[in-house]
């Protein structure tokens, strides 16, 4: 049985745990990153293709267990801490993909996970299996949209904006997740704005 690797995040997420996957091979992630969204400036691409490179194996590992086919509950991830983050490095790939997280989050019902996608598509088919206690977050693609706004099915939206931004975005997000947890609690929050790196 393969395990499922459990990332203990660093940075702005430093002390978090997390279930992450491999950007470098995610061809959702790859096609964004040939766009004009924020994704052509992914830090996960930049890290695991420099100093974060051991990094790949274990992802790409991650990315081939939970795409491929749907987890035994043994094979599931138990967690302790107060709160998990789902993709931290790499985007769902696929519907079982959405379909393990979902059972993860399932299996740990004490936990609050923060699960940040832009897969609109999958979330609008299988938004009625995702348990309580996630908060699903709509990671925005774009740079520097005006008025954001939820989209149907998720609790939160999550933009960033360009310091010189003319958008007038109240900036709310400013690093040290562990502590701040807004993202990681269903708190009437739903927008969260930072700025950009
Ligand atoms: S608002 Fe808080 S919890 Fe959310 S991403 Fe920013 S620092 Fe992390």
């Amino acid at each position: 049985m393969k395990p499922v690797h459990v990332s203990t995040m660093t940075g702005k997420l430093k002390g978090i745990r997390a279930i992450n996957t491999d950007t470098t091979s995610n061809p959702f992630c790859q096609k964004m990153q040939k766009t004009n969204a924020i994704c052509k400036e992914c830090y996960s691409q930049r890290m695991l293709t420099s100093f974060r490179k051991c990094c790949v194996t274990p992802f790409r590992k991650n990315s081939e267990l939970l795409s491929s086919r749907i987890l035994t509950k043994e094979e599931l991830p138990h967690f302790v801490g107060p709160v998990v983050r789902f993709s931290a490095h790499g985007e769902v790939i696929n519907d079982t993909h959405f379909i393990n997280l979902c059972n993860i989050a399932a299996h740990n019902p004490h936990v609050t996970i923060g699960w940040w996608t832009k897969r609109k598509d999958i979330v609008s088919r299988l938004r009625h299996l995702v348990p309580a206690n996630v908060v699903l977050i709509y990671s925005e693609p774009y740079v520097d949209v005006p008025n954001q706004v939820v989209p149907e099915g998720f609790e939160k939206v999550f933009s960033v904006y360009s310091e010189n931004s003319q958008v007038g975005a109240r900036i709310n997000c400013h690093g040290g997740c562990i502590t701040c947890r807004k993202c990681y609690a269903h708190n009437g929050i739903a927008v969260i704005n930072e700025t950009l790196k």
